[in-house]
């Protein structure tokens, strides 16, 4: 009783007591965190000691910089999966808790971003879900930033992106969200869970930039390795 008392917190991955104040113990933590050298631009895992990928720097995206903290693998996906499609919310703090570190690792107390805005969803799917997972991730992160959930629109519903070609992806998603107000001059985050292709957020950055923001950044909690 008293061990339970002292160690509330069950490790989501291993089942067994958190040593930490999370649901995740600091050895499925250490397993966890993304070490790869990524590309500072979109996030992919870099092979070579360039500090951008090979695909940025031929066409630089709209966004400045992209912050992720995990690996895409088997235990984030699973952690994911279960916040998104089984609402385990205390999935969803955990990996809210695993960005805000690399996070605060990334910007070391300054130039944070003036405020975060969540990646809309379209309200069909929005019913279908019951929540946004962006916008819950945005509001467990505990950062010193502001949230805007009304900045960003979803003009069009679209289905699944998934399968279809990266240019195929792009064009759909090209006139996808609307941004309802000048962002003149202002830094801004967009807060994803995933990311794959990266053309949500492109998309996105478009329009803020469009918009008049100065610098846009990507926070996202997985990347996968695909461009
Ligand atoms: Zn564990
Ligand atoms: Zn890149």
């Amino acid at each position: 009783m008293l061990f339970e008392w002292l160690f509330p917190y069950q490790c989501l991955l291993c089942k067994s007591r958190s040593d930490q104040k999370r649901d995740l113990c600091s050895y499925c933590e250490q397993s966890l965190l993304s070490l790869k050298k990524r590309c500072l631009r979109c996030g992919l895992i870099l092979e070579s000691e360039s500090s951008i990928c090979g695909a940025c720097l031929k066409t630089l995206p709209a966004f400045e910089r992209t912050i992720s903290a995990l690996d895409y693998t088997a235990e984030s996906a699973y952690l994911l999966h279960q916040f998104k499609f089984h609402q385990r919310f205390v999935a969803g703090k955990v990996l809210a808790d695993l960005l805000s570190k690399s996070l605060e690792e990334t910007y070391q107390g300054s130039n944070w971003p003036d405020l975060m805005v969540p990646v809309p969803l379209h309200y069909k799917r929005l019913i279908g879900r019951g929540f946004n997972q962006s916008l819950l991730l945005a509001k467990n992160l505990n950062l010193p930033v502001k949230i805007d959930h009304h900045l960003l629109k979803r003009t069009q519903h679209l289905p699944s992106q998934v399968g279809l070609s990266g240019n195929l992806r792009k064009r759909n998603l090209k006139n996808a969200f609307a941004v309802n107000k000048s962002v003149r001059d202002k830094h801004i985050a967009i807060v994803d869970d995933v990311i794959t292709t990266g053309s949500t957020v492109q998309a996105i950055a478009l329009q803020l930039k469009k918009a008049g923001a100065r610098q846009v950044d990507v926070w996202a909690v997985l990347r996968a390795q695909i461009h």
